[in-house]
């Protein structure tokens, strides 16, 4: 896992985009969403219900993540954590797996 940089492309009035911060490829998917509040980890994959799970504590605020896909085949993770009155951005990056093993969280 290493950190990379987080990309928008504006498509619109107050609107943009998130590409692919390996190669900018806008065709990007949300594959599942984790909540974290001290240790308390509410995840919400793409192919089964929520789950309910409890860890170690890793921050002293909340932490959002949510795992994207590119269609491009790469794979990421966008976490936003609150410490201190500030809300960091941090994008890190998957291995590649190939397109048979990436879905979205929810779509029609
Ligand atoms: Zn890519």
């Amino acid at each position: 896992m290493s950190a990379l940089p987080f990309r928008l492309k504006p498509t619109g009035d107050n609107e943009s985009a998130i590409l692919c911060p390996v190669c900018g490829d806008d065709g990007v998917h949300i594959a599942s969403v984790e909540v974290d509040r001290g240790g308390s980890v509410l995840t919400v994959p793409s192919q089964t219900e929520a789950i309910l799970s409890q860890r170690a504590r890793t921050a002293r605020g909340v932490v959002l993540a949510i795992e994207m896909w590119g269609e491009c085949g790469h794979r990421f993770v966008v976490r936003l954590q609150f410490h201190k009155g500030t809300t960091f951005l941090v994008v890190d990056s998957r291995p590649e797996v190939g397109p048979a093993v990436c879905h979205d969280l929810w779509r029609d």
